[in-house]
């Protein structure tokens, strides 16, 4: 857990603790600031029969039937609503507060977790609207955005608004390095996890070169525009190199398609160039994009 969702545990304890807790609660922050985190264990807590009390912040027992049940994903009083990509529909929301309707099969409370709440449609947000104006007292829905911005006002106002805020700069790097992770990569990360529209370009350029790797031509000019468009992206490539890495090692999660030697020798051609690319002017840039680009053929080809 990121030490500075600990403030939001926290407070969210004190209030379960007092039966305070407000029944809907808007968790909003940037890609990366861990709202998943903070609702994952808010609602293992509340379903808890029995959890800890560590310094002041609650924590699931882990090995109650509800607590064996979360950890198998089959807890029959929890909802979670999801966009499929797009959006969420108005179908999503009914079902949630059909599913609130309902008595709680195993004892105490229900929850919702609506991911992703800034896609819900028109119409979505205003069958939520209902459900928030007609509060049960073991009911509790959660809501996840990112784009606070763009929810209605009506829904805000009816949630407690949790505001995750990542340190950012020296203060990161120092807690990135307190939780033993590798500070150079995360250090390189930081736009990234501060700015979600910097995140989301990262992702698009991470996806395209990703399947550049993979063998697929048509992103060529694609991951080349997006070199020549985008400063950040040459930095970029580095950190896909680095995540690509990690999932052979296995420590992060997904399957690499190629073999431990190939991507070292991407990440060193990648490195070598970001090096000579720094002194060179725009125009010769295009071209050393391209040889770079061809480079990574050749040493997938060469396997
Ligand atoms: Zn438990």
């Amino acid at each position: 857990m990121h030490t500075w969702l600990n403030q939001h545990q926290l407070l969210l304890s004190q209030q379960i603790l007092k039966v305070k807790l407000p029944h809907a609660i808007l968790i909003n922050g940037v890609s990366g600031a861990g709202k998943s985190e903070l609702s994952n264990w808010l609602i293992k807590v509340l379903s808890c029969n029995s959890p800890a009390n560590n310094q002041s912040i609650l924590t699931p027992c882990m090995s109650c039937k509800p607590c064996l049940l979360q950890q198998s994903r089959t807890y029959p009083d929890h909802l979670l609503i999801d966009n499929d990509g797009k959006s969420i529909g108005v179908d999503q929301v009914r079902q949630a507060s059909r599913f609130f309707e309902k008595t709680a099969q195993l004892g105490h409370c229900k929850t919702t977790l609506i991911n992703a709440a800034h896609t819900m449609t028109v119409s979505a947000a205003n069958a939520l609207l209902k459900t928030l104006e007609e509060p049960n007292d073991n009911n509790f829905i959660v809501l996840q955005t990112s784009e606070i911005d763009t929810l209605l006002p009506t829904i805000i106002s009816r949630c407690f608004v949790i505001d995750i805020r990542p340190p950012v700069g020296d203060a990161l790097l120092a807690e990135l390095q307190q939780s033993g992770q590798d500070p150079f990569v995360n250090l390189s990360q930081l736009s990234e996890l501060s700015n979600a529209e910097t995140n989301e370009n990262y992702q698009t350029f991470s996806k395209s070169f990703i399947a550049f790797l993979q063998g697929n031509s048509a992103k060529h000019s694609e991951v080349l525009h997006q070199l020549n468009d985008n400063t950040e992206c040459l930095r970029w490539l580095e950190k896909v190199m680095v995540a690509l890495m990690r999932q052979q090692y296995k420590w992060l999660p997904g399957e690499s398609q190629l073999n431990e030697e190939v991507i070292w020798s991407i990440y060193q051609v990648i490195t070598s160039a970001t090096k000579q690319l720094k002194t060179l002017t725009q125009v010769n840039k295009q071209f050393a994009f391209e040889k770079l680009l061809v480079d990574i053929i050749d040493i997938i080809q060469g396997n």
